[in-house]
């Protein structure tokens, strides 16, 4: 437990809310607050190393930043694709980065990759089998893995979903957002009501497995009917999967205000109860929430982070502009904008790291935790032991006995559970959380020095 003036926090969350960067508040230690460098070299020197075991497990990243306009709620790093040509150059910079890390990636058993945008269906059919084409170099992607790729409605065509399902992939995911047309149009999106539906049958009918959405619980102009109405709407199109984001304000976001109701606590217990209703679970992911069905490999779709793996330290390695990458004790983080990515990888051979940093054992543990509450809202202790061959209460008693006593931590069975309901969801009280309960002293103090606290 750690013991500073909440003045202290307080400050360090002003930092992360007023830097937009407190929506990636389950990354330990925080990743947009290091200012540390990576060598190259170390990172290349380690994954060669690594690598030659073939028991582990990896998830991968391939992050596409292009997108027809920019949506008024958005938070994700993307730019505007002004000629088709800038994805043919992307594509070529993104095969250089893999050739520079100079390593055999053919014995990685990949649990799941994952193409995120950014919206990666901008692509042509063409640069999908040009991407295909260079990532089969590399990887051996094997039947089991599971391959997800992210998109707008309006982009999902016969031929690609097709292409898309020759390639292998299993989960395509769009962006509904809303089912309201007026609403759509306010926040910029370039699709409709109907497109959705259309959308969904080109994907049910031409070979892909799942099929999921996303929607944004906040929006100005939803209100409870409205949300009643959406879940209905939703339940016509039969998704595997339903994930729903919690509006985030501030940074490059557009929007201002959210939807007038005030209780979205309320909101989320009306998705969780129709939806459980109709067979989906509920896994929090983050700072929002995700209903699925049976048979959608769900860990994979939180690929984003290292350590939720059920019993297993998955590391998850990114590859593209702003990329992140999660390895065993490694951590590091690809360069911003399209260009510089560009010019970094194809002109001047050099490798697209940003900042990064290695991670001690205490570290990774309190890493883990964050991921676990972040994720489950809860801990199993004896994975945690079978993880780390030691015990979480012997690791942490001071901060485990201090939530216990604030009843913020019950025990049932060899779990931990934590008492986050709903409104706790959101990024600011999730990350004062983590902030007070489980970041390391010595980081804090870090923290302090190097912002001037
Ligand atoms: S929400 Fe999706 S489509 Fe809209 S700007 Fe963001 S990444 Fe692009």
């Amino acid at each position: 437990m750690l013991n500073f003036s909440s003045q202290i926090y307080n400050k360090i969350l002003n930092l992360a809310v007023n830097s937009n960067s407190v929506a990636h508040c389950r990354d330990y230690p925080f990743f947009a607050f290091n200012r540390q460098k990576l060598s190259f070299p170390e990172i290349q020197k380690y994954l060669q190393e690594k690598f030659k075991d073939s028991s582990l497990l990896y998830n991968l990243y391939i992050h596409f930043p292009f997108c027809r306009n920019r949506c008024t709620f958005c938070k994700y790093y993307s730019e505007i694709l002004s000629k088709p040509q800038i994805i043919d150059d992307y594509l070529d910079a993104l095969k250089e980065e893999l050739k520079l890390y100079r390593t055999d990636f053919s014995n990685v058993k990949l649990t799941s990759l994952f193409i995120g945008g950014g919206t990666p269906t901008i692509l042509s059919e063409k640069q999908i089998g040009r991407f295909f084409d260079v990532l089969h170099n590399f990887f051996w992607v094997n039947k089991r893995t599971q391959i997800t790729i992210e998109g707008t409605p309006e982009t999902i065509k016969k031929n690609l979903v097709r292409r898309f399902s020759e390639a292998g992939v299993t989960l395509l995911s769009i962006g509904v957002q809303s089912f309201n047309d007026n609403i759509l149009r306010k926040i910029n999106r370039t699709h409709s009501v109907k497109d959705v539906f259309r959308a969904s049958n080109l994907i049910r009918n031409n070979g892909i497995k799942y099929f999921g959405i996303d929607l944004i619980i906040g929006l100005p102009g939803e209100t409870f009917t409205s949300y009643q109405k959406t879940i209905a709407r939703a339940l016509e199109l039969s998704p595997d999967f339903i994930e729903c984001f919690l509006l985030t304000l501030g940074g490059d976001t557009k929007i201002k205000n959210r939807s007038k109701i005030t209780n979205l606590d309320r909101v989320i217990r009306l998705f969780k109860n129709e939806l459980s209703k109709e067979g989906y679970c509920l896994s929090w992911k983050g700072n929002f929430a995700m209903f699925f069905k049976q048979g959608i490999n769900h860990e994979a779709l939180n690929q984003h982070l290292a350590g939720i793996g059920s019993g297993r330290v998955i590391s998850c390695l990114g590859f593209g502009a702003r990329a992140s990458s999660h390895f065993f004790n490694m951590a590091y983080r690809n360069t911003y904008g399209v260009n510089k990515y560009i010019q970094q990888n194809k002109k001047n051979h050099l490798p697209p790291i940003f900042y990064g940093q290695r991670l001690n054992n205490r570290d990774l543990k309190r890493k883990y935790i964050i991921s676990q509450i972040g994720y489950y809202r809860q801990i199993d202790k004896n994975i945690y032991y079978n993880i780390f061959n030691s015990s979480i209460e012997k690791d942490f008693k001071e901060e485990i006995n201090h939530l216990k006593q604030k009843k913020i931590v019950m025990e049932a069975n060899s779990r931990l559970l934590w008492h986050l309901d709903e409104h706790e969801m959101g990024h600011n009280a999730f990350f004062l959380h983590a902030l007070k309960y489980w970041y390391d002293p010595k980081y804090i103090h870090r923290l302090i020095k190097e912002y001037n606290i």
